[in-house]
C-alpha cells in the first residue's frame, strides 16, 4: 500500500481546454499523467466532459510537435523540407525578421494572431501575446474563433455591449426563458449546464433546438427536434415571421450579414468560385482571404502540425496546458467562482522541447529589445504584478494549489458609471487584468 501511495499522486488543477475551465484533479502514476477527474470542491469542478477526460491522450499524442522547425523549401512545395532547429535559432530568426519587416514597412505591417480562448488553452497567455503586440506597436490582432463563439460573442456584444459568456456569463440566475440552439453545454461548458439546471429548478423555461434529446434537451419545455442539417429551414421560418412582423433591425441586417462575401459590380450578384476558376463550384461564394502563403514571414506556434502551420516559415512546439503553470484570476461562472484565484501547476514535463506560450512571448520580447515591457523575461515577476493589489502572493498560491479566495465586490449597472462627467468607455479585449480590477 505504501508503495502504491508513493507512486500515485493527485494534483489539484483545472482543465484549460475550453472557456469552462473546469476544476479538476490530475492523476499522476509513476510520473505519468493518466487521468483527469472532477474536483467537486472547486466552483467549476462538478463534472468533466469527454474532451477533458481525454486530456492524457492530448498530452501523449504521437503527433505532438516536439521541436522547433524551419522550412527549407519554398511555400507551395509539396514537401516543406522541415528542418529541426534550436530554440535560440528559431527565436533569433523570428526576432530578426520581425525587426527587419518593421524597419522596412513599419510595425503596422506585422499581424499578431491568436486562437480563441473559448475552445483552447490560449487563455493562459493571450494577455501576453496582446501585450507583445502593443509593445511592438502593431495595431493588428487577428483573432480566430469557433463558429458558436462568433454568435455568442459578437451578437451579444452588439446587443448588450458585452460578450456572453466569456467576459460575462448570461444572467441564468434571473433568466425567465433560456433558448439553446445547437448548444449542448453538458459536453462543452459544464458550468453553463449546471447553472441552467439551477435556473430550471427555480422555474425558468427552456427551449432547445437539437436533433438529439441529449443533455439539457431532456429538461426542455419545448424541444424543437430538427432533422440534422435542417436548422436552416427552422431559422428561415422564424426569420420569415420576424420579417413579416417587422421584428428585426434593418441596419444591422444590411451591415452585418454576408459581409466578407465579394459582390460583382456588373450585376450585383455574389461572386462564385465558378466565375473565377476553371471547374469551380457555382455554389461556393468567394470571400476575401486573411493569404498566408504570400506573407513575407510567418511563424506559427501549436501543439500539432496542421494545414495552417504548414504554410509557416518557422513552427514552434507549444506545451499543453498540463505541461505549464498558469495564473487564473476568477472563474466567471458566479460571484463565488469569480473570487477564486488559482496558480495551475505543471502536472507533467513538456513533451520534447515544447515550451509554454508565455515563455515564448517573454523570450521573444527580450530578443526584440522589448524586455522592459516583460519584466526582463521574468514571468513570475509578471504574475506578482498581476497579483499586487490583492495581497495574494505566489507563495500562497503554490502552498494552496486548489486556489485562494479573494473577496470581491460585484457591481451592477456599470454602464451608468461616469468618468469626468462622461460614460466610462474604458474597455479592451483581454486586458492583463490585475486583482481588484473587474
Ligand atoms: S468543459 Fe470539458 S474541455 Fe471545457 S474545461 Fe471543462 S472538462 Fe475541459
Amino acid at each position: 500500500m505504501l508503495a502504491d501511495k508513493q507512486l500515485s499522486e493527485r494534483i489539484p488543477c483545472y482543465c484549460a481546454l475550453c472557456v469552462s475551465r473546469c476544476g479538476s484533479m490530475a492523476v499522476i502514476e509513476n510520473g505519468r499523467f493518466v487521468a483527469l477527474e472532477p474536483n467537486p470542491s472547486h466552483p467549476t469542478g462538478k463534472a468533466l466532459c469527454a474532451k477533458g477526460r481525454a486530456a492524457p491522450e492530448l498530452v501523449y499524442h504521437r503527433d505532438r510537435l516536439r521541436y522547433p522547425l524551419k522550412r527549407t523549401r519554398p511555400k507551395g512545395a509539396a514537401d516543406p523540407g522541415w528542418q529541426r532547429i534550436s530554440w535560440d535559432e528559431a527565436l533569433d530568426l523570428t526576432a530578426a525578421r520581425l525587426r527587419g519587416i518593421a524597419k522596412a514597412h513599419g510595425p503596422e505591417s506585422v499581424v499578431f494572431s491568436v486562437v480563441s480562448p473559448s475552445t483552447s488553452a490560449s487563455d493562459d497567455s493571450v494577455v501576453w501575446i496582446q501585450r507583445l503586440m502593443n509593445a511592438f506597436a502593431s495595431p493588428n490582432l487577428c483573432a480566430s474563433m469557433e463558429l458558436c463563439g462568433w454568435g455568442r460573442y459578437l451578437a451579444t456584444t452588439y446587443t448588450f455591449g458585452a460578450s456572453v459568456p466569456g467576459v460575462y456569463m448570461p444572467d441564468l440566475e434571473n433568466a425567465g426563458c433560456i433558448p439553446f440552439w445547437g448548444c449542448n453545454p453538458n459536453l462543452a461548458r459544464l458550468t453553463h449546464a449546471t447553472a441552467t439546471v439551477e435556473a430550471l429548478k427555480r422555474g425558468a423555461h427552456l427551449i432547445v433546438v437539437d436533433p438529439r434529446r441529449t443533455g439539457v434537451a431532456k429538461k426542455a419545455d419545448v424541444w424543437l427536434r430538427v432533422r440534422p442539417g435542417a436548422d436552416g429551414a427552422l431559422a428561415l421560418g422564424i426569420a420569415h415571421v420576424m420579417i413579416t412582423r417587422g421584428w428585426y433591425d434593418r441596419e444591422f441586417i444590411r451591415d452585418w450579414t454576408n459581409g466578407p462575401l465579394l459582390v460583382r459590380t456588373d450585376n450585383g450578384h455574389l461572386l462564385t468560385e465558378s466565375e473565377i476558376a476553371e471547374n469551380g463550384s457555382a455554389k461556393k461564394y468567394v470571400a476575401w482571404s486573411e493569404a498566408l502563403a504570400a506573407l513575407d514571414f510567418y511563424v506559427h506556434t501549436d501543439l500539432f502540425m496542421n494545414p495552417t502551420a504548414e504554410l509557416a516559415d518557422v513552427v514552434l512546439p507549444a506545451a499543453s496546458c498540463f505541461e505549464r503553470e498558469a495564473l487564473k484570476v476568477g472563474f466567471e461562472v458566479s460571484p463565488d467562482a469569480q473570487s477564486l484565484v488559482q496558480l495551475r501547476q505543471r502536472v507533467v514535463e513538456p513533451r520534447g522541447e515544447a515550451r509554454s506560450d508565455a515563455e515564448i512571448v517573454f523570450d521573444l520580447a527580450s530578443r526584440l529589445g522589448l524586455g522592459a515591457h516583460f519584466w526582463n523575461g521574468d514571468i513570475e515577476a509578471a504574475y506578482r504584478y498581476q497579483l499586487g493589489p490583492s495581497g495574494v502572493s505566489l507563495e500562497m498560491l503554490r502552498g494552496q494549489p486548489g486556489g485562494v479566495r479573494v473577496s470581491q465586490q460585484t457591481r451592477y449597472r456599470k454602464f451608468v458609471e461616469q468618468v469626468n462627467g462622461a460614460p466610462d468607455r474604458r474597455r479592451a479585449w483581454y486586458p492583463p487584468r490585475r486583482l481588484g480590477e473587474r
